[in-house]
């Protein structure tokens, strides 16, 4: 059976790329790896903001909808994202994020997540992580090594079903449930990836029967992108999710890695993206991110989709 040891990005839609790139760059200090256009509308920018190499697993990109409508957060999504930082960094963080005039609560539990929103009122977590210290941190003028966020740590899907969820996690994905409880009328799914703990290896199910369906907009998750090793494993996924009874897409070129996208049954989209070719095939490590970057196809176009693009500072 094919597995994923992770999530690779998770993909969200924002309203304004200047106001995005400057709460994700500045305030939360990742970095900014690919300055790129949506493929399937050049229209619309892309932003890849991650580790300082873009690694799988610390990715959160950006489609922008210029001026779009603000979503409304509901089942068949993925409704909140944590950022793992390091043990001891909270405190640090509550005193930033208020600084910055980001409203921040503290959610008592077994994580002690600091909450709060991004501009467009997507909603993010800050969580202590055991693992978070042993790996590298971007780290900014604003932002050292022990504060810096260590990629994802949690992102939590609110679902009608959770079963039909969990058994594209456990029988395509190859991830385990690990835990289990009730919250205020809420069943809690915690499915772990296989392997060691690390970046983008969990994933909270919310079993939500009575919640209407998201409304996808400004603020919104558009999809979450799962790992395969290399295009042999993403065809044996294909097969997996075919088997599992979804309608997996053919075979993308996304420059940065290869995609296939699919539905789950509780609505959320999923994709499954190689580890490569990675951020670095047409930028080196320094300049990651400085410039806008086109696949080759929209090159010829480059001018065109260069002036009608919004500034981003
Ligand atoms: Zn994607």
């Amino acid at each position: 059976m094919p597995s994923s040891p992770g999530l690779h990005h998770v993909t969200a839609i924002c309203s304004n790329a200047a106001r995005t790139r400057d709460f994700y760059e500045r305030v939360l200090g990742l970095r900014l790896v690919k300055r790129t256009v949506n493929f399937d509308d050049p229209s619309c920018w892309h932003l890849y903001f991650g580790d300082e190499t873009g690694s799988p697993g610390t990715l959160l990109t950006f489609f922008e909808w210029p001026n779009g409508e603000r979503g409304a957060p509901g089942a068949g999504e993925a409704v909140a994202l944590s950022f793992a930082i390091p043990k001891g960094a909270a405190h640090e963080w509550v005193r930033r994020l208020t600084e910055e005039d980001v409203y921040v609560a503290i959610a008592p539990g077994a994580d002690d997540a600091l909450t709060f929103h991004d501009p467009d009122g997507l909603a993010l977590e800050l969580i202590e992580q055991d693992w978070a210290e042993a790996l590298p941190g971007h780290t900014t003028a604003y932002i050292g090594e022990e504060q810096a966020i260590r990629g994802l740590a949690v992102v939590t899907l609110l679902v009608e079903d959770c079963d039909a969820t969990a058994n594209v996690l456990e029988d395509v994905l190859g991830w385990r449930e690990t835990a289990r409880a009730s919250h205020g009328g809420f069943l809690r799914l915690r499915f772990a990836a296989p392997g060691a703990a690390g970046p983008g290896r969990l994933i909270d199910v919310l079993k939500a029967p009575e919640a209407a369906p998201a409304q996808q907009g400004a603020g919104s998750v558009h999809h979450i992108a799962f790992r395969a090793a290399d295009d042999k494993v993403q065809g044996a996924m294909a097969k997996a999710l075919s088997k599992a009874g979804l309608t997996p897409t053919e075979q993308k070129d996304r420059t940065y890695f290869r995609s296939i996208y699919a539905r789950e049954p509780s609505g959320v989209l999923l994709e499954v993206a190689t580890d490569g070719p990675g951020f670095l095939v047409d930028e080196t490590a320094d300049a990651l991110g400085t410039n806008l970057r086109l696949p080759p196809r929209l090159e010829a176009l480059r001018e065109e989709i260069e002036a009608n693009l919004p500034p981003l500072a």
